[in-house]
């Protein structure tokens, strides 16, 4: 009797166990494919000049990407970047006014698929 009880909880503990793996395998599945799914902007969208496209995962990247971009640009004496430049560099002067442009740009972010 005491034997088949323990048994039993064996085998018991064996299935969650292995309920448990599955779950934690299903979630881990689920959240790297979450990770990995990047995030299509263009340069335009992020108060650029052209319709280059930067592929990041996260915000703060594409705006890593975009200012690696711009900068590149400006060396290579792009006018519509050099202008575009000057706009946001204007926009700086006000702390406010440049929070609201970040902020505005963070949920376009948000908001793409
Ligand atoms: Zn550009």
């Amino acid at each position: 009797m005491f034997v088949s009880t323990t048994l039993e909880d064996n085998l018991t503990n064996k299935r969650d166990f292995f309920k448990s793996l599955f779950f934690y395998s299903f979630f881990y599945l689920v959240t790297t494919n979450a990770l990995n799914l990047m995030k299509k902007m263009t340069c335009k969208q992020l108060g650029g000049a052209c319709d280059h496209i930067f592929e990041a995962n996260s915000f703060n990247e594409m705006v890593r990407l975009s200012k690696e971009h711009g900068s590149k640009m400006f060396q290579k004496g792009d006018q519509a970047h050099i202008k575009a430049m000057k706009e946001i560099e204007e926009l700086m002067q006000s702390p406010e006014a440049m929070k609201e442009w970040i902020e505005e740009k963070r949920r376009l972010f948000d908001t793409l698929t």
